[in-house]
């Protein structure tokens, strides 16, 4: 495609929003617009980074009196662009499959959705070929991305024969204040696999044994993973520590100064200008055990920002702007300032 690939964002908030201002930074995209259903701080936000603002039909008035001018409705954005990114609440994004689908335009939904909501559910490392040219994708979720990647990196030296993992969620987003304070922890669901494992799966294939717990902590900084892996043959501590380095999207904590807690890897990032949003995954290089056939680790997911270069993976795949899955992950992580900013 010759000229940029027009993208309009239906849902401005956590994944939305990040993933629209990601779009703008790329050099073959542009957002056209973005979908705001009530006049909030965040409206006024997108106004303030230069993003016009659609509506749902009749809400034009409510906007224009809150001095937000209104470029058009959720029907007049999806018949100006070729790809929607679907970033609203989970489970709405279904209902506005049909409209996506009868206005000829290629949809990009959540981890929230459903698997069938979508053709193909999305990794940029493991599925980006399958998502050429297809209408509608999923990217999964935020715990799901990060252990598909840790998973691929494996992958890439050993035979994974299966996968056990706790999952410590964050209990809310920073800006959640309605789910809290929060307390406890909470074992969600109690019974194994947590909804992630079947999402890995929903990825690799169900060829894969892989078993999760899910804990929900009072954190709204990120989520924290311990993975233990039992391979096919052995392999040895430096070609897993050498994969997790070499793989995209990962960062090796290897300093003997390295943070040990998210809250410290939080604020080194913001320290270093990344805003505090964390697309890589960020694996602790002490907690890399490795035994005989087995491998355990724990790394760390910023789970506001890890799906965001999927997300704009995914517009490459489907709109076929490129069919190389190294050439879209090293545009976007380009444009994004992805790695190397771990000292
Ligand atoms: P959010 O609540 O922060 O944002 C959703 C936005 O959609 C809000 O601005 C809301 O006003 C808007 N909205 C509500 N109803 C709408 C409608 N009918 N039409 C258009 N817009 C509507 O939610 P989020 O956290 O950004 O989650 C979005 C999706 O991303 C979900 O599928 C979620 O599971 C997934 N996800 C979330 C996270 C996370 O950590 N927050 C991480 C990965 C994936």
């Amino acid at each position: 495609m010759s000229r940029k690939v027009r993208v309009g964002v239906n849902g401005y908030g956590t994944i939305g929003k990040r993933v629209a201002w990601a779009v703008s930074l790329q050099p073959d995209m542009e957002v056209v617009g973005v979908v705001k259903t009530k006049p909030t701080w965040e409206a006024l936000s997108a106004v303030a980074k230069g993003f016009k603002i659609y509506v749902p039909e009749g809400k034009e008035k409510m906007f224009e009196d809150a001095g937000i001018k209104v470029a058009g409705t959720i029907d007049d954005l999806i018949a100006s662009v070729d790809v929607v990114v679907d970033a609203t609440p989970a489970g709405v994004g279904a209902s506005y499959a049909s409209l996506y689908r009868r206005a000829g335009v290629k949809a990009i939904f959540q981890g929230g959705e459903a698997r069938d909501v979508a053709e193909v559910s999305f990794n940029a490392l493991h599925t980006y070929r399958e998502a050429l040219g297809r209408d509608a994708v999923r990217v999964v979720s935020c715990n799901t991305t990060g252990m598909l990647r840790v998973i691929y990196a494996v992958s890439r030296v050993a035979r994974i024969r299966s996968v056990r993992g706790v999952i410590v969620r964050r209990g809310a987003d920073l800006k959640e204040v309605k789910k809290g304070p929060i307390e406890g922890l909470l074992l969600k669901p109690v019974k194994p696999p947590s909804h992630h494992a079947l999402d890995v799966k929903a990825v690799v294939g169900d060829w894969l044994d892989i078993i999760t717990y899910a804990v929900v902590a009072p954190t709204t900084l990120a989520h924290l993973h311990i993975l233990n892996f039992r391979l096919d043959g052995g392999v040895r501590r430096d070609e897993i520590i050498e994969s997790l380095r070499s793989t995209p999207r990962v960062i090796l904590l290897d300093s003997a100064y390295a943070p040990t807690s998210t809250a410290e890897v939080r604020e080194l990032a913001r320290d270093l200008g990344r805003c505090g949003d964390i697309y890589e995954v960020v694996v602790w290089g002490d907690s890399v055990w490795v035994e005989g056939e087995e491998v355990s680790l724990a790394y760390m997911v910023h789970q506001e920002a890890i799906v965001v270069p999927e997300n704009v993976d995914a517009i490459r795949a489907v709109t076929r702007l490129t069919d190389d899955p190294v050439e879209s992950i090293r545009l976007t992580d380009k444009a994004l300032g992805i790695g190397g900013w771990m000292p």
